[in-house]
């Protein structure tokens, strides 16, 4: 039984659509583009090569786990997040388009003191210290040591090991290693314990904000398939928000900024969060591009005089 490439993509397609899986024209393409080493381009090239039984065996077998539900990024281990190749295993939740609208507004912070062009009582300077507090792979911080050269500094924080080690890998291979240090434990406690005084001039985190009860709700590719760690935030989805805002102040140099990812249905109940500490202003709350909430920064106030 040989196959010709464009047969067994077609094959591909159909099991993938027969099992509800949403892309599964790119899917099942982006899986052979896996299987045999190959870019997209490359691809179009390919469509009436005959393809060995073995090389068919192998990516029925690969198809057979995305039918049933395995995140593609889990299958290929990469996930492109702000044009970089993040690694990603079932450690770590998938890096998410939504989350680069949360690093292209902490760049423009970092470039030029504002948040979509409103300007933020925040110096200028070339030497953010920032800490990407539950980074999983790592994604947001190490983008932010790559792409921003006013970053100097950035620490990737995270609870779980296996996270951690992601994050590790991804560093190295994006060559910012030198740059980005690690950390394992829970929220800001690490930060207050050894380093007495370390302030960071940015805190940025994309904690676990959905509620218990939704989980089971989720994508079978989510709720199957990622770490429910990273995405658990407990009863009302706050749990995480309210731990690091217990410590973010005094984790936080002067005029510090920090910025939360959101659940879309989260910005009155998290700005409101951020307000209630009394320990901030400029409490703003943005949209992705899909115009949905989802951000919140504040900025670190001044002490009040006496
Ligand atoms: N945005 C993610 C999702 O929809 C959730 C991320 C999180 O909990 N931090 O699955």
């Amino acid at each position: 039984m040989s196959l010709s490439v464009k047969e067994i993509l077609n094959i591909g397609l159909r099991q993938l659509s027969d099992s509800g899986v949403s892309d599964a024209a790119i899917d099942s393409k982006q899986l052979y583009c896996f299987l045999m080493g190959i870019t997209n381009a490359q691809l179009i090239l390919e469509y009436q090569k005959i393809l060995p039984d073995s090389l068919c065996d192998e990516y029925f077998k690969l198809l057979d786990r995305r039918a049933a539900g395995e995140p593609l990024q889990y299958i290929t281990g990469v996930q492109c997040f702000m044009g970089l190749d993040f690694d990603v295993d079932e450690n770590v939740l998938i890096p998410r388009q939504d989350t680069e609208t949360l690093v292209e507004d902490a760049m423009e912070v970092i470039r030029e003191s504002t948040l979509r062009g409103e300007s933020l009582p925040v110096k200028k300077r070339r030497d953010w210290d920032v800490l990407d507090l539950c980074c999983g792979s790592g994604a947001i911080g190490i983008s932010l040591a790559s792409l921003c050269p006013g970053v100097s500094k950035v620490v990737c924080s995270d609870i779980s090991k296996g996270a951690l080690a992601v994050a590790r890998r991804n560093a190295s291979k994006l060559g910012v290693s030198k740059k980005v240090d690690f950390e394992e434990g829970s929220l800001l406690k690490p930060f207050k314990r050894r380093f007495h005084s370390k302030k960071f001039d940015m805190i940025i985190s994309n904690p676990p904000y959905i509620k218990t009860s939704v989980i089971a709700t989720l994508q079978r590719e989510v709720r199957d398939h990622e770490p429910m760690q990273a995405l658990d935030g407990g009863a009302d989805g706050l749990d995480f928000y309210k731990g690091i805002l217990e410590d973010a102040a005094s984790c936080l140099a002067k005029n510090g900024v920090l910025m939360f990812e959101i659940g879309h249905d989260q910005r009155v109940s998290v700005a409101a969060l951020v307000e209630e500490t009394g320990q901030f202003t400029h409490v703003t709350t943005l949209q992705d591009l899909a115009g949905r909430d989802r951000i919140v920064c504040a900025v670190l106030a001044g002490k009040k005089k006496e």
